[in-house]
């Protein structure tokens, strides 16, 4: 379908980017203003680094979408579901039967995952594993005998999916706007955002004072009536919110207190992307459920999945006869070969190890170096994801910083900057994120933050000449 005299690697972008306004609907996008300047076209990966079809190379910041953590241009990935595809591309696990690398991959789950965590439900996406977990959370409570336990508890600015319970149990206004959500029994909290909501405590009181929210809500719904309290270790989606290392302590404390299910949703953190395979080891709590995606296989094919702990494993395994819910792609033989080898190369490389003793520290390092810059009001990180605040004017305390009047736009401006200047950050509201391949060396941490140096000074000489500074 290409024409003739197509450009380079005989794409012709422009080409491609009317087929794509034609024909594609993107995911949370805006397609009017999405038709005005046309898709970039991303052809190829390597490493850190990606390509479009003008043969621009840039440093993918983001890693595809928070998942490729081995980075890309793994032969031995394609390899192995190659092989897996020529063996047996699929089958399901529905009526008694299973496949090799799906009871492989749940093993080594079992293996590299806290050690309550002896059992796996395999699921295609984070949307899905966290759906699977509110379906199975009320079954756990439905055969304890306390069929009322239906609530569940999360959080405002969490990101949990897509799906009706996903984007139920996330707490994005925009996303409750659009579809008749929340889905009932779903109800939100504040999120420890210290530079939110902390003024005028230190992180310790406010970690404290935010889990104390959990408890408020308990006792307002009733214990009785509470099954579940699902959160982030960080923050992903949300803008990278790192909660004071007091919070998750005293969530735990507060489950434990009134008997309540904890369930860290580690889509983003979980396989190395906070410097420990999952991020409720950093944190320091032990969730009775874990839902996990992406970095599972390093995004090259769609895998999610459910851990589940000793406690609802065993009445679902021994009391629960049929849980009546699955998906056709459940132990996906092929999505877990891909995965088998993405955790070996994450082990053999040792790439978690290196995100807490070496690329982790680094990147705390240079994020602090950024924060000398006049755009720049405060800046966290924790293991290899990083957040920075564009403000109007910076303040001693995150506190004391001003923002700009209308949030998204400067924000949207640093963007495009980093953007046409190669290197991706994303932009939530005026906080710019990134989230590298745990696979990037000291030397590229190096070259990107020269690169987003370099467009923090572009955007601060374009806020001035439109005289917002
Ligand atoms: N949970 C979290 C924490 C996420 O960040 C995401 C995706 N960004 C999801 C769930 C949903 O995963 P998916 O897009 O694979 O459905």
């Amino acid at each position: 379908i290409l024409p003739e005299g197509a450009g380079p690697q005989g794409l012709d972008t422009k080409f491609l980017q009317q087929l794509d306004s034609a024909h594609y609907l993107h995911p949370f996008t805006d397609h009017a203003a999405l038709r005005e300047h046309g898709a970039r076209v991303i052809v190829r990966g390597d490493g850190i680094y990606l390509w479009d079809s003008e043969g621009n190379k840039i440093i993918d910041g983001m890693a595809g979408l928070w998942c490729v953590n081995a980075g890309y241009g793994r032969t031995s990935i394609a390899d192995a579901v190659h092989a897996q595809m020529l063996q047996l591309p699929f089958y399901n696990s529905f009526f008694n039967t299973t496949n090799v690398p799906a009871v492989q991959l749940a093993a080594l789950l079992a293996d590299i995952s806290p050690p309550q965590f002896q059992h796996v439900f395999y699921t295609n996406s984070g949307s899905e594993a966290n759906d699977t977990i509110v379906r199975m959370v009320r079954r756990y409570w439905q055969l304890a005998g306390q069929p009322g336990r239906q609530a569940i508890i999360s959080r405002r600015n969490a990101y949990h999916g897509s799906t009706m319970a996903g984007a139920s149990l996330g707490g994005m206004a925009g996303m409750h706007a659009q579809g008749g959500l929340p889905i009932p029994g779903i109800h939100h909290i504040g999120q420890p955002s210290y530079a939110e909501g902390g003024r005028g405590m230190s992180e310790a009181e406010f970690g404290l004072e935010a889990a104390g929210w959990l408890e408020a809500s308990i006792l307002a719904l009733g214990p009785e009536n509470v099954a579940a309290f699902i959160g982030e270790p960080v923050q992903g989606a949300g803008g990278v919110i790192i909660p004071p290392s007091t919070y998750w302590p005293e969530i735990q404390r507060i489950c434990d207190k009134y008997d309540i299910l904890l369930v860290s949703d580690e889509v983003i953190c979980g396989f190395g992307r906070l410097g420990t395979w999952f991020g409720c080891e950093l944190m320091g709590f032990q969730p009775d459920l874990i839902a996990f995606a992406k970095g599972v296989t390093s995004g090259y094919v769609p895998l999610g999945g459910v851990l589940v702990g000793g406690r609802v494993a065993h009445l679902l395994t021994e009391k629960g006869g049929d849980f009546n819910h699955g998906f056709t792609y459940s132990g996906h033989p092929s999505a877990c070969a891909a995965a088998l080898e993405n955790i070996r190369i994450l082990e053999t490389e040792q790439l978690v190890e290196r995100v807490a003793l070496a690329t982790g520290p680094h990147l705390k390092a240079c994020f602090a170096s950024l924060v000398s810059h006049p755009l720049v009001g405060h800046a966290e990180t924790c293991g290899l994801t990083a957040g920075l605040n564009l403000v109007r004017r910076n303040g001693e305390t995150v506190h004391d910083c001003e923002p700009f009047a209308s949030t998204h736009v400067v924000g949207m401006l640093c963007r495009k900057h980093m953007f046409d200047n190669g290197v991706i950050m994303r932009a939530v509201g005026d906080r710019m994120i990134v989230a590298p391949p745990l696979s990037i060396t000291v030397g590229q941490i190096d070259e990107m933050v020269e690169r987003i140096r370099y467009c923090l000074d572009l955007t601060l000489e374009e806020v001035t000449q439109r005289g917002w500074m």
